[in-house]
């Protein structure tokens, strides 16, 4: 049965993409498998990235196809089961030191040849548990020694992506990048010791993403160097490795090194797992801090991978990061260091292997045989046959390294650099958020290239991934352009804090899809079809006004409209007459005589970097925008949770609200204070007039907690309160029209604190509009006569915002996110008086240092700024442009 039938949506290149297929039943999970497995025929002529025996590779595919049934019976099925997330019904593989309960764990040696694992690895169980559809193992080095796939008992996998003579596909992980690249699975698992999922992402053109030690399970890998193994994923966006990370994440009692599950990754997966929300991610790097490690800069580093580098470093800044040069001084003392550590563990875990367990070397010795030769010789024997020549190196040189004699020099010393190399990192972040580095020192190199290499030499090609691997951080190679040369992928290397895998996906997802934008001419377009737009109608507008017999009301009008066109017209100007320059540099850069090219690729550099940021602008000022941002506003603070002390915090919000007003000029009127007993308020609300208040003070909606030791107790406990604070466009000016049969007016005296009553006669005034059930109670004044006056305009604001909100619902997808929804029971900022600041929830955290000055109202601007910054940026990377 094909759900695919008939319909002609294009068929999806990543784990989300193929998620929304299947949710929307356009494609099954069993249609989905079946295009990839046939693929796997192609996949053999072109690189061979899988592995296994026919038996083996059947058994996978039997069992796969019984998952993919299984899924598709989860959605769109009749039963009660519901599909579980991105990855249910989406075919993967994974490398063949990772343990499945079918078909065969070789990890690449001979030595393994038939083994069947009566386990499967934690990360692919927990993967299949989510309906995950595995349907193979893929090639590697020989228990992930190598860095080129070629040194494994089933031969060679070769780089998809180039034509002109065999590539390396990188390794030790080059089966699963190789299958990714290729396009038989969506995703596929790799290990990553020293580069293995890095360096074969970089040469493959996909992503790789190696976790934080500890962060997945290594239960059911298989080891090579037990202090530095880890699980990782390869994938082609940034946005799926996170997702294929947090459904591997978390915590195994079979893995006594790992951690709890990060809640921030499953978040950060969730941002990216639709196509609609990988469409409408945004692409700031504001606030994010990057470092620069200069020592990455060696000189084996070719020119192509060294200007991809610096490239990826400037669109980083020009999408709002800082960059930081930094210094990781021992970067080059940890190649030799990891090639003693790597070694000396691997020949501790190797010592397993003695061809009486696990595998079956009958076929080249047999049992009898075996049995019959002396016990030492026997294993010597099983051990010459069973491990490859590179396997062998290393168990020499592992057991030389850790040898009673030499530990000391050797293996003793390593792990004092891998220390030295670990705090390198640690100072750095302590002044960025991410490093960005090349993953390798140049593109896929040739595999006859490699052949003639000593192995010193070939162990040069993990010079960029060994140092985070020591530290044990999180790491990943994303694809950043292809040599122009070559044709072949470059791979940009990522590097975050111990378990900040999170910021990972996000920074990487923000600059692909930055990139992704800047690729698409579509955005361009839209921009210049606007632009044209609003110049035409800008000289038509013009010609109205110059015509001498236009009416006067419509000439009023026009120029109203010009003076909100003006600055679009211009700044488009500006992005056109840069593009113009921009073409005949290039034109310029042809030329015979050289100086002139030199001089047109000098002043071409600047211009390109000057172009995008024009761009930004223009697409800024093209944003739609809220007409009531230029309004005033009625503004209401009421004590919330936390009795007394959040009544006294609603009155200091209150009146930190009437100095920022007096600051910025506004005027500021108070229309309502309900007081408590003590010198707090219930409720206050405010009308605040002045040049676009509301556009500013909207922010200001939602709950706001304060954290400090009450003024009434006197042992000095932290109480947390809250007070709300909802802010509503002012309605004076719109056509609200109350139909007075609507309102039910009623007076009364005006209560004060503690309820006695202030005055004598009846001033207060209570508004109920009977169709909506609003309430409005006004006792301020000492006349009913204004009172009812201000409850008016606070009604008709009310109802005004009711408007607002049913037409912003049906718009919804237009609200930010980031900045929150405008409910107004959501926490948006916290007052914490112990320590002295002021923490907004909505923007990364951004924290005001002077909570006195906050109070003061002098520091509500700082975070206001950042607030409609998000604002912008959100509304640009939901494609409003
Ligand atoms: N190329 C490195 C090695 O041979 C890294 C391999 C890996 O990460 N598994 O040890």
């Amino acid at each position: 049965m094909s759900a695919s039938a008939g319909r002609t949506a294009a068929w999806p290149s990543t784990i989300a993409g193929a998620r929304d297929a299947l949710d929307a039943l356009r494609l099954s999970a069993v249609d989905l498998l079946a295009a990839c497995a046939r693929r796997l025929d192609v996949d053999h002529a072109l690189c061979r990235a899988f592995v296994g025996s026919d038996a083996s590779r059947e058994a996978i595919l039997r069992r796969a196809v019984a998952d993919a049934r299984a899924s598709d019976g989860r959605r769109g099925g009749v039963g009660e089961e519901r599909a579980r997330g991105a990855l249910d019904g989406v075919p993967f593989a994974a490398k063949d030191n990772l343990c499945a309960s079918a078909g065969t764990t070789e990890a690449g040696s001979r030595m393994l040849r038939g083994y069947e694992s009566p386990v499967e690895a934690t990360a692919i169980a927990r993967i299949r548990a989510l309906g995950g559809v595995m349907m193979g193992k893929t090639n590697m080095d020989e228990f992930g020694m190598g860095s080129h796939t070629r040194t494994g008992a089933s031969g060679t996998t070769t780089n998809p992506t180039s034509s002109g003579g065999a590539r390396s596909a990188g390794g030790s992980s080059g089966g699963s990048a190789a299958a990714v690249a290729n396009g038989t699975v969506f995703y596929a698992l790799g290990s990553d010791t020293g580069g293995s999922v890095r360096l074969p992402a970089a040469y493959c053109g996909v992503v790789g993403l190696k976790p934080t030690y500890g962060r997945v399970s290594r239960f059911g890998l298989v080891s090579y160097c037990s202090s530095l193994d880890t699980v990782g994923v390869l994938t082609r966006t940034v946005g799926d490795a996170g997702i294929v990370l947090a459904a591997m994440q978390g915590e195994d009692a079979l893995d006594s090194t790992t951690v709890t599950r990060c809640e921030d990754l499953d978040a950060a997966a969730l941002e990216y797992s639709t196509e609609a929300l990988v469409n409408a991610s945004s692409t700031s790097l504001k606030g994010v801090r990057v470092g620069v490690p200069e020592e990455y800069a060696v000189k084996e580093l070719s020119q192509e991978v060294y200007d991809a580098w610096d490239e990826t470093v400037r669109t980083m800044e020009a999408l709002g990061a800082e960059i930081v040069r930094v210094n990781l001084p021992h970067t080059k003392d940890a190649l030799p260091c990891y090639y003693i550590i790597a070694p000396a563990e691997a020949s501790s875990n190797l010592a397993r292997y003695d061809g009486m367990r696990y595998g079956d070397l009958t076929a080249d010795l047999s049992r009898e045989e075996y049995l019959r030769e002396d016990f030492q010789r026997a294993i010597a024997r099983a051990r010459s046959l069973g491990f490859g020549p590179e396997v062998r190196r290393r168990i020499t040189v592992g057991a030389f390294a850790l040898s009673s004699e030499r530990a000391a020099e050797y293996f003793d010393k390593a792990q004092k650099v891998r220390r030295l190399v670990s705090n390198d990192f640690t100072d750095a972040f302590k002044r960025v958020d991410v490093l960005v580095t090349p993953s390798s020192v140049s593109t896929a190199p040739k595999l006859e290239d490699i052949e003639a290499l000593s192995p010193a030499q070939s162990y040069a090609a993990d010079v960029m991934t060994v140092p985070s691997s020591l530290a044990g951080l999180p790491a990943m190679s994303v694809p950043f352009g292809r040599s122009r040369v070559s044709g072949l992928p470059i791979g940009i290397q990522f590097i975050a804090p111990r378990f900040k895998e999170a910021s990972l996906v996000r920074v990487g997802a923000r600059l692909e899809r930055a990139r992704a934008r800047s690729y698409s001419t579509s955005t361009s377009d839209a921009l210049d079809a606007r632009g044209e737009a609003v110049t035409a109608r800008r000289d038509e507008l013009i010609a109205l006004i110059s015509t001498p017999d236009a009416p006067i009301d419509r000439v009023i009008e026009a120029n109203k409209e010009l003076s909100r066109l003006e600055p679009l017209v211009s700044q488009y100007a500006v992005v056109k007459a840069l593009r113009n320059e921009k073409a005949s540099l290039e034109e310029l850069t042809r030329s015979d005589e050289k100086d002139i090219a030199d001089i047109a690729r000098e002043e071409l550099r600047e211009l390109t970097e000057d172009l995008p940021e024009q761009e930004h602008n223009l697409r800024v000022l093209f944003l739609p925008r809220d007409e009531a941002d230029d309004r005033g506003a009625i503004l209401e603070v009421r004590a919330g949770a936390g009795g007394d002390e959040a009544a006294l915090f609603a009155a200091e919000l209150f009146r930190m609200y009437a100095l920022h007003a007096r600051k910025r000029g506004w005027r500021f009127e108070t229309l309502n204070v309900a007081e408590t007993d003590g010198k707090g308020v219930r409720e206050a609300s405010a009308e605040v007039l002045g040049d676009g208040v509301y556009g500013r003070l909207k922010f200001e909606s939602g709950v706001h907690r304060v954290q400090r030791v009450p003024e009434t107790e006197t042992q000095g406990r932290v109480h947390t309160s809250t007070a709300s604070v909802a802010v509503l466009p002012h309605a004076e000016e719109v056509e609200m029209n109350i139909r007075d049969e609507d309102v039910r007016i009623e007076t009364m005296r005006a209560s004060g604190a503690g309820g006695q009553h202030v005055n004598t006669t009846n001033s207060a005034v209570r508004l109920t509009h009977v169709p909506t059930g609003i309430t409005v109670a006004i006792q301020d004044e000492r006349s009913q006569h204004k009172n009812k006056a201000k409850a008016f305009s606070v009604l008709k604001s009310r109802l005004y915002e009711l408007e607002r909100e049913k037409l912003a619902s049906e718009r919804s997808e237009l609200r930010s996110s980031l900045i929150g929804t405008g409910d107004r029971s959501e926490k948006v900022r916290t007052y914490n008086f112990p320590q002295g600041r002021v923490k907004d929830h909505r923007v990364n955290e951004t924290t005001i240092g002077d909570i006195k000055g906050f109070m003061d109202g002098f520091l509500l601007d700082d975070l206001i700024d950042a607030l409609k910054a998000k604002e912008t940026e959100d509304l640009l990377g939901r494609g409003n442009a």
